[in-house]
């Protein structure tokens, strides 16, 4: 079985500042990595829907979703935090990185392709029910896991989160459901200073200092995620794939290596295949040293395959 990647070419109109880590170029590096790479033989290429206003309602806010439909700009730039800027071509890159997740939902559910792997920005995880955070507007893979719940009706979805940075908005939008059980690693103490102290029956937070390798990660993955996705039984797992814990990427200071994305993918895999068909759908959240970030999607979707 192959897997499906699903893009858009209005993912790249989200214009930045020139010094913002969070570019176009990000998904051209991952793009080239897996024409360079021979992949593109291996998997389907798609282009995603665009979200709508009620999609997006039941992960957010709604006075939120029509706030940011009002202020989106004709031209120049506004910022929405101190780090999250919208231009132009912002609300519709947002709203096709959201519905990318939503077509990913709806073919795997299907069954034509069980895998599904989203290479979409403005990135999500840090976007909260409320609030745009983090170079965060709308909280992707949150929406395609609401999606998931209504539109598929299932009972039990589990989003795995290994960016550098803890999932915030994602634990935000979730803290109290628990049809949703989400495992976050994330290096602490480190922006956005959330997480260390959640307790909560559905939500285990790996916080990590600065320094953690494969070794450690690896092992707590182990010990505390993997047997909680099997007493969860998931019938969905959603991936939260931010490579900016990468060695060579300056946004973190994990030292993981393409190899532990490729181990993490398998382990996804297999237990996706024990509990829900082989259901997976991962979406791009960090990654910002371009050469390191397309050579570990590539060593993801390889395993996934
Ligand atoms: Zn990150």
């Amino acid at each position: 079985m192959s897997i499906t990647v699903f893009s858009h070419p209005s993912c790249m109109q989200h214009q930045v500042t020139e010094i913002h880590p969070e570019e176009p170029a990000r998904l051209s590096a991952i793009n080239d990595q897996i024409i360079r790479s021979g992949l593109e033989l291996a998997i389907t290429q798609r282009d995603g829907q665009q979200a709508t206003k009620e999609q997006l309602y039941h992960a957010h806010d709604a006075d939120y979703v029509n706030d940011i439909f009002a202020r989106a700009p004709q031209e120049d730039h506004i910022w929405l935090d101190p780090d999250t800027l919208m231009t132009p071509g912002s609300l519709n890159a947002a709203l096709y990185a959201v519905g990318c997740g939503i077509s990913a939902v709806d073919e795997v559910m299907q069954g034509a392709n069980p895998r599904a792997f989203c290479a979409v920005r403005p990135p999500g995880h840090h976007a909260c029910y409320d609030k745009a955070m983090g170079f965060c507007i709308f909280n992707n893979i949150a929406v395609a896991a609401t999606h998931a719940l209504h539109a598929h009706q299932l009972e039990r979805v589990a989003i795995v989160d290994f960016d550098v940075h803890h999932g915030n908005g994602t634990e935000d939008i979730f803290t109290n459901d628990e049809r949703v059980l989400l495992c976050s690693s994330f290096q602490h103490p480190f922006y956005p200073d959330t997480g260390a102290d959640t307790i909560s029956p559905h939500i285990i937070n790996s916080p990590m200092p600065a320094g953690t390798g494969g070794t450690e990660w690896r092992a707590e993955v182990e010990n505390r995620w993997l047997p909680a996705l099997d007493h969860f039984e998931p019938q969905l797992i959603f991936v939260s794939a931010g490579f900016d814990g990468h060695a060579e990427d300056d946004m973190g200071n994990f030292n993981l290596r393409e190899e532990d994305y490729h181990w993490f993918a398998k382990q996804m895999k297999t237990l996706a295949e024990r509990h829900c068909d082989g259901r997976v759908v991962a979406m791009l959240e960090g990654g910002y040293d371009h050469s390191s970030l397309g050579r570990s999607v590539v060593a993801f979707i390889k395993g996934l395959i």
